[in-house]
């Protein structure tokens, strides 16, 4: 044989695949069998705690040269990893806003790996599966199939992807070729003074600055005020600036407030702007069957952004955004002409998903929502959000019974912002008992709740998007929060 012919070495041949395929098929058997005891019996656990010292500078180990059997891996995540989670898979967890998870969508990340298409496109069944969810998400706000989507890797990135779209739309200049800089009169963007942070990093991102998002001031509901907002377009508009676009919140941060959609949209169709919905928790909310009016007007939005990782519960990540415009989102982000056809036939045949957002290469995320979604059916999901939302006025209720608590905004959703006040406390000591109340539940594994500030008055706040939480989870918090605060305000 020609020795250029010969092959390598075939001795030292490497492979990440097992040696012994018998083995780690016992290893994995015990791997989902533990997997499974722990999601089972998450209630046992605490609901946060903090990780010991020798298990934090486990973490400080250096960079790995030589190999360790597989056991001895899964042996670290067993003892350090799995027990120190965030906790938001517990059912007393309520901070912030997170979704809570679901085995099916365990079992698909699982799947989606191993499977492992990358979904910058192409023609196969992963491509096909995120064009189905995308269509599904469509389907639940109300958007027309002409509608475009793409599963991102949250919130913050669909409401990227959503304002990118609005920007090169409603830039009286060609956008990508020239760049913002070119533009004669400067964009503007309007959302309330309760919009979500994301905003402030996009509008940076999008080389816009920050002062180009003006926040409009809010009600004593915490919705946009309308007029303000009319009157902050016309104002742009003498000083010379280029009204853009309208961020609603489908749900605010903090209290849970829905902005007025159906006006918000009459006022962008009036004024010639782009209408973008930050839907991140409240969009789901229309496919809930008791609460779905609260979102009337969704799918008047040009563009949406949703987050499945919320009241989906998919576990993390996957957003959604989505754009009325196909043509407009495309056009965007695609760096092939439309006409352009890659392939006739064969895998580079199918839809460029890539086309459609920052991503090149992506994750099979959309496994995890389809496979949710056929299990259990969209109705199902639906009923929880209406769960949450009735648990969260329950959760109400029992506050206003509560001499000693007080409610801090109103309920309308799934938010609940409150304080524990036993009278005659300034706002600075106010501040200081409420925050040990919330630490000390936190680290006693108890329950997990944030805070946040009302118009400069301090207040713990639920969150309750958790499937997992029963009303006894609900009671167990009230009566914990009025003995602590009761030991504290006594002793102090
Ligand atoms: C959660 C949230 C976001 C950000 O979404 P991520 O998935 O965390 O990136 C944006 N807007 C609102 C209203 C949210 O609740």
């Amino acid at each position: 044989m020609d020795a250029k012919l010969q092959p390598a070495d075939t001795a030292t041949e490497e492979t990440l695949d097992p040696a012994d395929w018998s083995g780690v098929e016992r290893i994995a058997r015990r791997l989902v069998g533990d997997a499974i005891v722990h999601l089972r019996d998450v209630r046992q656990r605490p609901a946060w705690r903090e990780m010991p010292r020798d298990v934090q500078s486990r973490f400080r180990e250096p960079l790995p040269e030589d190999s360790l059997p597989l056991e001895a891996v899964l042996a670290a995540v067993t003892d350090d990893v799995m027990p120190y989670p965030m906790g938001n898979v517990h059912p007393r967890f309520w901070a912030w806003y997170m979704g809570s998870g679901n085995l099916t969508g365990a079992f698909a990340d699982f799947l989606a790996a191993i499977q492992g298409s990358n979904l910058g496109g192409g023609n196969h069944a992963a491509a096909l599966v995120d064009l189905q969810v995308v269509d599904w998400c469509k389907q639940m706000v109300g958007f027309p199939a002409t509608a475009s989507g793409t599963l991102t890797s949250g919130g913050s990135v669909a409401n990227l992807i959503g304002l990118t779209v609005a920007r090169n739309a409603m830039a009286d200049i060609d956008i990508r070729e020239l760049g913002v800089a070119a533009a004669a009169q400067p964009l503007r963007f309007y959302g309330s003074d309760q919009i979500h942070s994301c905003h402030r990093k996009t509008v940076e991102a999008l080389g816009l600055g920050n002062r180009a998002l003006r926040r409009i001031a809010t009600g004593p509901d915490f919705r946009i005020d309308i007029s303000a907002l009319t009157h902050a377009i016309e104002e742009d508009r003498a000083s010379g600036f280029r009204p853009a676009c309208i961020i609603a919140n489908a749900r605010s941060v903090n209290t849970g407030a829905l902005d007025d959609l159906e006006a918000l949209a009459d006022l962008a169709d009036e004024q010639n702007l782009w209408f973008h919905v930050d839907g991140c928790i409240g969009a789901l909310i229309a496919i809930a069957p008791r609460h779905r009016s609260l979102v009337a007007g969704l799918h008047r939005a040009d563009s949406l952004a949703l987050d499945p990782h919320k009241w989906l519960h998919a576990p993390f990540d996957v957003g959604c955004c989505l754009v009325k415009n196909a043509a407009a989102h495309r056009g965007t982000f695609a760096t092939t002409p439309e006409y352009l056809e890659s392939a006739s036939r064969g895998l580079a045949s199918g839809e460029w998903l890539h086309e459609y957002c920052l991503q090149t290469s992506r994750g099979f995320r959309a496994l995890k929502v389809w496979m949710a979604l056929k299990e259990h059916g969209v109705n199902k999901f639906g009923r929880l959000i209406d769960q949450n939302i009735d648990q969260a006025h329950y959760l109400a209720r029992l506050i206003e019974a509560e001499p000693n608590l007080s409610l801090m905004a109103t309920t309308t959703i799934n938010i609940v912002c409150f304080r524990y006040d036993p009278g005659g406390l300034d706002e600075p000591a106010l501040k200081a008992l409420n925050t040990e109340i919330m630490l000390q539940l936190q680290e006693d594994g108890l329950a997990v709740l944030s805070d946040t500030t009302l118009r400069g008055r301090h207040c713990l706040r639920a969150a309750i998007g958790n499937h997992r939480t029963r009303c006894e989870d609900i009671d167990l918090l009230v009566a914990e929060i009025v003995r602590r605060g009761k030991i504290l305000s006594d002793g102090s």
